[in-house]
C-alpha cells in the first residue's frame, strides 16, 4: 500500500506555500512578510511566555480578545483570535459551504479558498474576475445560499473594493455568509470591520502576519457578529481548542497597544510600494493599483517566469503564478527602500542584458 489514505481525501490538493529556501541568502520578496521586526514590546512579551509554557493557552483567549475589541469599538464577543487568518478561513468554510451550498470567491485569488474546498467537498464557484482583474460586484449580489468569499485587497492582484459594494453584497445576498479576507487592509484599503453590527452575515477575518511583522508567531482573527462567532468559536473547541498558543497570544496583546509603530510600517511599506511602482513602470512594466504589501506586474517583452529566473540567481525570490491568467504576472512583495532598490537595480541589469 503506498496510501492510506481513505477515498475522500485521495485528491486533495495541498496548498503551495511560497519557498523558504535555505541553500543560501535571499532577498525573500516572494512570501509578503514584513521588512521590519516586531516591537521591542513585543519581543519583551515573547520572551517573558517562556517562564509559563508548562500551562496551556487561554483557550477562550479573554486578553487579545479585550484588547482588540478595543481597540476596534467592538465587544469580545464579537472576536475570535485563530491561529493565522488562515484557522478563520477553514472554520468558515467548514462551517457554511459544502456540496450544495457553495463557496463563491473569483478565479483569480487566494489560492487557499480552493484548497479548502476541495478539503471539505465544497461545490466551488468561481466568478472570473474582469480582464483588468477588478471584481464584478453583480455576480455576488442575489445568491441563494453559501459562503461568498472575497480578500480586500484581493491576491495576487493587490486590487481593492469599497465598503459601499462589501454592504451592497451583504444586502443583497442575505442568506450568504460574507466572509472579506481583510490580510492586506492596513496598506491602504478600507476595513469593512464598521459593517459587522449591521449585517449578521458579514465575517471579516484579519491577520498579524503582515501588517503587524508576526508571520512566524501564526496568528489572525474572525470579526463578526456574536451568532457567527459563537458558530466558528464551538467548531475551533470541536478541532483544536488550544490554537492559539501562550506566546502568540501574549505578543498579540503587546502589539495591540504598540499600533503606532506597526501603523507607522505599514506607512513606510505603502509607501515604498508606489516609489517601487514608479520605477517598475520606468523600466517597461505594467501594474495593477496595488493597496497592499506588494506590487503585480507583467513586463512589456520579457516573460514572467524568465524575470524570475534571474532574480533568483541574483539572489532575489519573486512569486511567479503559473496558470492561465496569471502567468505574465509576477508578485513581488515590499520589502524596506533598501531592498527595493536592489530588485529594481537588478532588474534594469536584467533587461539591459546586463546580467544572465
Ligand atoms: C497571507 C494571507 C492570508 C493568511 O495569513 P495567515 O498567515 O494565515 O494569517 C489570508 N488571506 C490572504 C489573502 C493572504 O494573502
Amino acid at each position: 500500500m503506498d496510501n492510506f489514505l481513505i477515498t475522500k481525501y485521495k485528491d486533495v490538493e495541498p496548498y503551495v506555500p511560497g519557498e523558504q529556501p535555505r541553500d543560501r541568502q535571499y532577498l525573500k520578496l516572494n512570501t509578503n512578510e514584513s521588512p521590519y521586526p516586531p516591537s521591542e514590546a513585543v519581543q519583551k512579551a515573547v520572551a517573558e511566555s517562556a517562564s509559563s509554557l508548562q500551562l496551556y493557552p487561554d483557550p477562550a483567549c479573554r486578553d487579545l480578545k479585550a484588547a482588540l475589541a478595543e481597540s476596534l469599538g467592538l465587544s469580545p464577543q464579537n472576536i475570535l483570535p485563530t491561529n493565522g487568518s488562515d484557522e478563520v478561513l477553514s472554520l468558515s468554510f467548514m462551517a457554511y459551504a459544502h456540496d450544495e451550498k457553495p463557496a463563491y470567491y473569483p478565479d483569480v485569488t487566494y489560492g487557499f479558498y480552493d484548497v479548502l474546498s476541495g478539503l471539505f467537498g465544497v461545490k466551488a464557484k468561481r466568478f472570473a474576475l474582469a480582464k483588468d482583474f477588478t471584481i464584478n460586484i453583480d455576480d455576488y449580489c442575489g445568491l441563494e445560499s453559501g459562503l461568498i468569499v472575497i480578500a480586500n485587497p484581493n491576491a495576487p492582484t493587490g486590487i481593492a473594493i469599497g465598503v459601499d459594494a462589501v454592504e451592497r453584497i451583504c444586502r443583497e445576498s442575505p442568506d450568504c455568509v460574507v466572509l472579506i479576507d481583510e490580510a492586506y487592509v492596513e496598506f491602504g484599503a478600507e476595513s469593512c470591520v464598521g459593517l459587522v453590527t449591521k449585517y449578521p452575515n458579514l465575517i471579516v477575518s484579519r491577520t498579524y502576519s503582515k501588517s503587524m511583522s508576526l508571520a512566524g508567531a501564526r496568528l489572525g482573527y474572525a470579526i463578526a457578529n456574536e451568532d457567527r462567532i459563537r458558530e466558528l468559536e464551538t467548531l475551533k473547541y470541536t478541532l483544536n481548542p488550544y490554537s492559539v498558543n501562550r506566546t502568540a497570544l501574549m505578543a498579540g496583546v503587546a502589539a495591540v497597544k504598540d499600533i503606532g509603530y506597526y501603523r507607522n510600517n505599514c506607512d513606510t511599506v505603502a509607501k515604498t510600494r508606489d516609489e517601487t511602482a514608479e520605477r517598475l513602470k520606468t523600466l517597461g512594466f505594467t501594474l495593477t493599483d496595488s493597496k497592499t504589501n506588494f506590487v503585480f506586474c507583467r513586463h512589456e517583452s520579457v516573460p514572467a517566469g524568465e524575470l524570475s529566473d534571474r532574480l533568483r540567481k541574483a539572489g532575489i525570490l519573486v512569486r511567479h503564478f503559473t496558470g492561465e491568467r496569471t502567468n505574465d504576472w509576477l508578485r513581488i512583495s515590499v520589502g524596506t527602500p533598501e531592498d527595493m532598490l536592489r530588485l529594481t537595480d537588478t532588474l534594469e541589469k536584467i533587461l539591459n542584458g546586463g546580467i544572465e
